[in-house]
């Protein structure tokens, strides 16, 4: 999310250390379990999907183990750092039978001064006239680099904030890429420039309504990589009371997943993160999902944003959870998804 939080961050802090079980897998204390118990969980509640158990806590590990790395310098738009995120994910698209959108994966921001770029996929729908409808799903992959050092690190790593969100994005393009189960066509944006002002969504937002695209709904994902304290929910949604997402959301999750988080409207989240601009371009459905609750994360925008406070187990949970949510939206015969009267 951009800048905004880091005051309200110092208040009421929990403590969200993981227990290390192996190199690359760290999962949440509470869940000593680890993978086994978080896929049984996982399977409990998905009933009608087929992407019941779709992805594992390793592989959300290695994904962010990469994204996060020291390697990619905190993704800085325009950095080298953030170029590697840029082929890392290229490179998971083309394997998953996921098509460049515009000529090639690479949207160059026209409203930043570096040379910035979105990565966008897409994934025809396979029914001859819901194809015609659009719903992008997005996450940005960039951070805030370099900042002042503390402890002799000055890596923004950026695992919560968001590569979190990134590797949901890469596991439901993964998903949607082996199923081919989509009856809407899917977009896959990953923007670049957010920290900077949302400037990769609100570039290609604009692009996307100038090209005239039925866009059905836009779902965005952003800091999902710690569980929240004491809900009866796995994610709140921004612009909550707004649309009926959320209802649509746990019909197909089967379960209530998403919920309202008072913070997230206090604070005016809905604004504040990639699904706004496509909110004011297309005046559709465009929202974003959640898991950073004001209490469960000490070290948004600082070089603590590293992979040992993620909880794969809680990751690979949602993901799982998710895709029968968006697998639901995209084939569902109407549109159900709609904004609130005012
Ligand atoms: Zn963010």
């Amino acid at each position: 999310m951009k800048q905004y939080l880091s005051l309200f961050l110092v208040i009421l802090l929990t403590s969200c250390g993981s227990k290390k079980i192996s190199n690359e897998i760290e999962l949440n204390p509470n869940n000593p379990e680890g993978l086994k118990g978080s896929v049984v969980s996982t399977n409990l509640n998905m009933g009608q999907s087929s992407g019941a158990g779709f992805t594992s806590p390793v592989e959300v590990g290695e994904l962010m183990s990469f994204l996060a790395s020291d390697e990619l310098q905190g993704r800085d738009s325009g950095s080298e750092g953030i170029a590697k995120a840029a082929s890392f994910i290229e490179g998971i698209l083309q394997e998953s039978g996921v098509k460049p959108y515009f000529v090639s994966y690479r949207d160059t921001l026209s409203n930043f001064d570096k040379v910035a770029y979105n990565v966008v996929g897409v994934l025809e729908g396979g029914d001859a006239n819901l194809k015609n409808e659009y719903i992008v799903l997005g996450a940005h992959y960039d951070h805030i680099g370099i900042i002042s050092p503390e402890g002799g690190d000055e890596i923004a790593n950026g695992a919560n904030d968001n590569a979190s969100g990134t590797s949901m994005l890469l596991e439901l393009a993964r998903y949607f890429g082996e199923t081919r189960s989509n009856k809407r066509s899917i977009v896959f944006a990953f923007f670049s420039a957010e920290e900077k002002g949302l400037l990769g969504s609100r570039h290609l937002a604009k692009k996307l309504k100038g090209e005239g695209l039925d866009l059905y709904a836009m779902l965005n994902y952003e800091m999902v990589g710690v569980p929240m304290v004491d809900k009866d929910y796995l994610l709140y949604l921004t612009g909550y009371e707004l649309s009926n997402l959320a209802e649509i959301t746990n019909k197909y999750a089967g379960g209530k997943i998403a919920g309202f988080l008072p913070k997230a409207k206090e604070f005016n989240l809905f604004r504040r993160s990639d699904n706004y601009p496509f909110h004011q371009e297309f005046n559709v459905p465009s929202q974003t999902y959640s898991t950073f609750d004001f209490t469960n994360f000490d070290h948004y925008h600082k070089v603590g944003d590293e992979t040992d406070k993620m909880d794969y187990g809680h990751m690979a949970e949602i993901i799982n959870k998710m895709i029968p949510v968006v697998e639901g939206i995209a084939n569902a015969p109407e549109k159900e998804i709609k904004y609130n009267e005012k």
